[in-house]
């Protein structure tokens, strides 16, 4: 049976330390702040930023949420955006994805100063990654970064494949993975014989977004599995990964809930700190 690798034993963990570290930041007279930009009202985005409001709450985060019209221009979303980087209470700004179809997601992210973009996801921060330099680190592979430091995971030289290849998830993951000397693959939705790529791998990251997608019979025996999917089937949270099977043959296991997404608040929690405490510099 695998090792169970818990996002939210380590968050809570986390949550204890970061709430000291922005006690005694306060007290230096640091405030960190965050803003959260949410337009529309998609029933996941919002139970997810009420999550990232509460996370601050528990942390002492100063924390706002802006909800927008569905229908707000282009225009009006980076004005505010606008404001917000010029605001010295806000520290960190994270505009909730997806968009409404008719804004332009990537030139909304690039209004967001990059050393208040939390998310990671500004072309800067992006490049600097890509680059090798020290940047904003997205929160979700961040996180699964961490978990893997924790468990003291070996990754030199080991074999890492990601199915997925979103800027979000799937390519960061790859970087912060070669940067830690793994040798890596990335799979996507045209990848021939996936089976054959997954079975070579030491360490597996399933970030598809279909339920259930890696079974048993794709995973080497002993393999470290993290399962950053979040599906909805039946009204209940399932990731990528077939939990019950896979957990028989992988070494280490990420459960959903209570894994992955647990840490990707946490990173959140992180970076916003961090930015705060660069700004102060
Ligand atoms: P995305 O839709 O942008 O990307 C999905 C990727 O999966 C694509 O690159 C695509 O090529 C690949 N894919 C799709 N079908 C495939 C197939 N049949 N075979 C191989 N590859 C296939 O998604 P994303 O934003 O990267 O998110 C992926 C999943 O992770 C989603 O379930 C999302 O909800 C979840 N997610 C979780 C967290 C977290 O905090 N746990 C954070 C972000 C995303």
């Amino acid at each position: 049976m695998a090792i169970v690798l818990s996002g939210k034993e380590l968050s809570e963990q986390l949550t204890q330390e970061q709430k000291q570290r922005v006690a005694s930041l306060v007290k230096e007279g640091i405030h960190p702040g965050l803003a959260v930009i949410l337009v529309g009202e998609d029933a996941a985005s919002q139970i997810y930023v009420r999550n990232k409001g509460l996370a601050c709450e528990t942390i002492g985060i100063h924390s706002v949420t802006i909800r927008l019209d569905e229908g707000i221009s282009q225009e009006d979303l980076e004005g505010k955006i606008q404001e917000l980087n010029e605001d010295p209470k806000i520290s960190g700004i994270l505009v909730q994805l997806p968009l409404p179809k008719h804004l332009d997601e990537e030139a909304a992210l690039s209004c967001i100063l990059p050393q208040k973009d939390v998310d990671g996801f500004h072309i800067m921060n992006a490049g600097k990654l890509f680059t090798g330099q020290k940047a904003v680190t997205p929160c979700t592979p961040k996180g699964v970064m961490y978990m893997l430091k924790q468990a003291e995971i070996d990754l030199v030289g080991k074999e890492a494949v990601i199915i997925g290849r979103s800027n979000i998830v799937g390519k960061p993951a790859a970087m912060l993975l070669l940067n830690e000397h793994c040798t890596v693959t990335i799979l996507h939705s045209r990848t021939k014989n996936l089976a054959e790529h997954t079975r070579r791998a030491d360490v597996l990251i399933a970030a598809i977004g279909k339920a259930k997608f890696v079974t048993a019979d794709m995973v080497k025996p002993g393999a470290v599995v993290v399962d950053v999917g979040i599906n909805r089937v039946n009204g209940k949270v399932v990731g990528d990964v077939d939990y019950e099977e896979v957990e028989k043959v992988a070494g280490y296991i990420t459960p959903v809930p209570g894994g992955v997404g647990k840490m990707t608040i946490s990173m959140l929690m992180e970076n916003t700190i961090e930015a705060a405490c660069a700004q102060a510099r």
